[in-house]
């Protein structure tokens, strides 16, 4: 157990997360929330997520769910929450006039060279961040949900943020077991969520062109292309696929090329398609079951860590 405080602000979904991950190695986390009751309800949940990591073997470090769950207090006041610590991390809402009230309160707090992260998912941090008096300390580190099984990491500093303050975030992150990538500047949506849209985009516009149903689109990742990228990513899979990307380019490049000149662009979310992907999905899974297909969608992640952690 370590004496080293971290602080986290807003204690919903991200930051109990964060907060079981920093305890895992030692950490003593402070836990702050406007709602006092999200505090307590983030540390019972903490306890019973903690338990069941322990019953499938997950559990990460050397402390045990005790010990963890004693290195994270509950603070309902946020100057006792950042006093004494050397990095705030907030997990408010995304939403940019929110996340500027709650750094106006935090930034005078803020020990001298403490460092701030924000968990925001695709606001940078420049825009985050340029009426701070502290934004040379300031970084997003915008985690994968589930924290637990989906270990990415995206680091992001604002132009300009400390040369030491990247370093020493990919270092905690690391450090408990999380997998750290870095943008080297700052772009709306980050990289995941780009990637991300660009693939939601085409499975959209291929359901509305009536190639497929929407069921069948999201199988060709669940046995397809997400089975290949559970292990290594798009470049090295095409790298495998010819020998190599020189290679690639002369088997492939002209395919790609063609095909992709007819995308359509990124479509708007509306209209009879929304209806037609929700209504797919609803006879599926009825809404009031979602949390019943949350804990099955976690279940297996939660194989997948174990697997990969043996492989
Ligand atoms: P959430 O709604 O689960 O939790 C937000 C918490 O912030 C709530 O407990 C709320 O009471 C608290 N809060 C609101 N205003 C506050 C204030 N002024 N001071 C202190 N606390 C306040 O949200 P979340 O899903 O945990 O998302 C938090 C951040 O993490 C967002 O920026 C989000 O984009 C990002 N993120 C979310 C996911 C995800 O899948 N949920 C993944 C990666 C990143």
């Amino acid at each position: 157990i370590k004496q080293d405080k971290i602080c986290i602000v807003g204690s919903g979904l991200i930051g109990r997360s964060f907060a079981m991950l920093f305890a895992a190695s030692g950490y003593q986390v402070y836990l702050y929330d406007i709602q006092l009751a999200q505090v307590t309800d983030a540390l019972d949940n903490i306890r019973i997520q903690l338990l069941n990591l322990e019953g499938m073997g997950l559990l990460r470090g050397t402390l045990t769910v005790d010990q963890q769950h004693s290195c994270i207090k509950g603070a309902s006041d946020l100057g006792e929450a950042i006093k004494g610590a050397w990095f705030v991390l907030e997990c408010v809402p995304e939403r940019l006039d929110l996340k500027t009230v709650v750094y106006k309160s935090i930034d005078p707090l803020l020990e001298p060279n403490a460092i701030l992260g924000s968990s925001a998912s695709a606001l940078v941090p420049s825009l985050l961040s340029k009426d701070l008096k502290n934004r040379n300390r300031f970084i997003v580190v915008h985690p994968t949900n589930p924290p637990f099984y989906a270990p990415l990491v995206e680091l992001v500093p604002a132009p300009w943020t400390d040369a030491d303050v990247l370093p020493a975030i990919k270092s905690l992150c690391t450090e408990i077991g999380q997998a750290p990538v870095v943008l080297n500047k700052e772009i709306d949506g980050f990289v995941l969520n780009r990637i991300q849209y660009a693939i939601i985009g085409e499975c959209w516009n291929l359901v509305k062109a009536g190639v497929m149903s929407s069921e069948d689109v999201d199988k060709v990742m669940s046995e397809g292309l997400g089975r290949r990228y559970a292990f290594m990513g798009p470049l090295e899979t095409a790298y495998l696929n010819a020998d190599g990307w020189l290679s690639y380019k002369d088997r492939y490049a002209e395919m790609m090329e063609r095909v992709t000149s007819n995308f359509e662009p990124f479509p708007k979310i509306e209209g009879p398609t929304l209806q037609k992907i929700h209504d797919e999905f609803a006879r599926k899974i009825p809404l009031d079951q979602l949390d019943a297909r949350r804990e099955w969608r976690d279940a297996r992640l939660a194989q997948l860590s174990k697997l990969k952690k043996e492989m």
